[in-house]
């Protein structure tokens, strides 16, 4: 079917990525599929993406975010990129199952990519079929929305829509395709793969492209590409943090994975954790732990310091020098990441301040946590009202398996509490915004998608990001969605989907 756009406010596409030239990408069509049929729209992220979905049809806008009807100006294409997986480098990668249409400028004047994941095959798709399941589809809608709902980076879900055709998995699923919105789809991979193509030429175009476009700020300074690396250690190491502190746990931490733009993307067999625990690992595909939560910090030194490497000839023509600049960068990272984590946890309790011995109360309170089996989410929502005295102490002691444990550590709490001079309304308010009531807990993600994919009924997925859309406020109604796992509920594992 044609769209007769017309007399309509098309979407309006520009291809910046396309300008870099044909060694960045393959030009690729979607493949069509047989019956599109939207499920699900963000109608507010299409307001911001300045998209007005009122001025078309479902059934036209099932067309376009299938892929089978390219709108004027698009010019979909699959990028290529290497990346280190579980540690092991693959020299080609690339969007074997995505396909960028575009970009469009938002109503905050940044550009934002649009992309289809599981549009079809692409020269990128190796074994793969180049298509996704609604189950992972849904997930990583659910997720990245959650995600975005904290105030964490991430790339953002625009719809979804529903393929008609079978996926072929473990068992046969309904197809689905996922239309992402990201500030840049460029990944420490991407370097790598011109870094191992030794192609300088377009490293510094590719380096260029993304200072351009997500670093305006480190344009003019003396070596823009060493304060890439700077920069890009900042963004991440605020972004970790900010995952550590709800308790999220990416799963698949590989080079290819992380974004140029400092956002949370590829959301495969991700999860938030209930049971707080540092070795937590859902992923079905992590064998060795590579990836479980309390890993999460160090590897991302590790993805920095191949990131760094890649742009070693940029740095500094000398490459000694080079290496001895990337180092001095690298190696501030554990003292920024301790300054971002410190600053994040003390908020979590509450402290306005800093004291030296904050570390190793906080350290106490997650040594016990792990000790008792207390759970993350609930243990730091209800300290915010331990902190107010509004009467929540009894169940939050009945968090922690021995309530000795957190009486002890509370006193040293409420001690430090009373250096701040400050009231407990004040303490509550800050603690309120750090320690959401309401996160995706994964017993509450999986009933959402089977109750879609297995009953086409999409109440469960509706009602479940309509309260993970204000997490820091406790819900009026389905109050349930904010308990943990009964034992029977518990998911032990997550898959990638892919
Ligand atoms: P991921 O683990 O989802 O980040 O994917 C790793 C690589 O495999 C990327 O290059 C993906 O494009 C590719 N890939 C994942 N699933 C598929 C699929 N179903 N068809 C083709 N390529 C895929
Ligand atoms: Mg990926």
């Amino acid at each position: 079917m044609l769209l007769d756009t017309t007399n309509k406010k098309a979407i309006c596409f520009e291809n910046s990525y396309v300008l870099l030239g044909k060694e960045f990408y393959a030009s690729v069509k979607p493949t069509p599929v047989e019956m599109p049929c939207i499920v699900k729209l963000n109608y507010s992220l299409a307001l911001d993406l300045g998209f007005d979905f009122s001025e078309f049809e479902q059934g036209e806008l099932a067309e376009i975010f299938s892929g089978n009807q390219i709108l004027p100006g698009a010019e979909p294409l699959a990028m290529v990129y290497a990346g280190h997986q579980f540690g092991n480098l693959v020299p080609q990668l690339g969007d074997g199952r995505a396909i960028l249409l575009g970009e469009v400028i938002d109503n905050s004047n940044f550009r934002r990519d649009i992309q289809l994941k599981g549009a079809g095959l692409t020269p990128f798709s190796r074994q793969g079929d180049g298509r996704a399941a609604l189950g992972p589809v849904l997930r990583e809608y659910i997720i990245s929305e959650a995600m975005y709902a904290l105030g964490i980076p991430t790339t953002r879900s625009l719809g979804v829509v529903t393929t008609g055709e079978p996926v072929y998995r473990e068992k046969v699923l309904p197809g689905a395709i996922l239309t992402r919105v990201a500030l840049g789809h460029v990944r420490v991979g991407t370097f790598q793969y011109f870094s191992l193509q030794r192609d300088e030429t377009a490293l510094k175009k590719l380096a260029d492209y993304v200072i351009d476009r997500n670093y305006p700020l480190i344009k003019k300074v003396k070596n823009p590409y060493l304060k890439l690396l700077e920069e890009l250690m900042d963004r991440h190491a605020k972004l970790v943090t900010q995952w550590m502190q709800v308790g999220f746990i990416h799963g698949v931490m590989n080079t290819d994975n992380m974004a140029i733009s400092g956002e949370t993307i590829d959301y495969g067999p991700c999860a938030f954790m209930d049971t707080f625990d540092q070795t937590k690992v859902f992923s079905s595909i992590d064998h060795m732990g590579r990836y479980a939560y309390g890993n999460q910090p160090s590897i991302l030194q590790w993805n920095l310091a191949r990131f760094a490497e890649t742009i070693l000839p940029l740095i500094d023509k000398v490459p000694d020098h080079a290496v001895a600049l990337a180092n001095e960068v690298i190696e501030t990272y554990p003292e920024l990441f301790k300054y971002y984590w410190l600053s994040g946890m003390r908020r979590k309790l509450g402290l306005f301040t800093s004291e030296t011995e904050d570390e190793a109360l906080i350290q106490s309170l997650l040594d016990i946590m792990q000790e008792n089996e207390a759970d993350f989410t609930m243990t730091f929502r209800k300290l915010c009202y331990a902190a107010r005295g509004s009467g929540q102490e009894g169940s939050l002691r009945d968090l922690f398996k021995d309530s000795k444990s957190y009486k002890k550590w509370a006193l040293n709490w409420r001690a430090r509490m009373s250096r701040e001079l400050k009231t407990p309304d004040d303490h509550f308010e800050l603690m309120r915004q750090a320690n959401p009531a309401i996160i995706p807990r994964n017993h509450r993600v999986e009933q959402a998608l089977a109750s879609a994919v297995d009953d086409g009924d999409f109440g469960p997925f509706e009602t479940f990001l309509e309260l993970l859309s204000s997490p820091y406020v406790e819900p009026k109604s389905h109050t349930e969605y904010l308990a943990p796992p009964k034992p029977e509920e518990n998911v032990l594992q997550t898959f990638c989907g892919t």
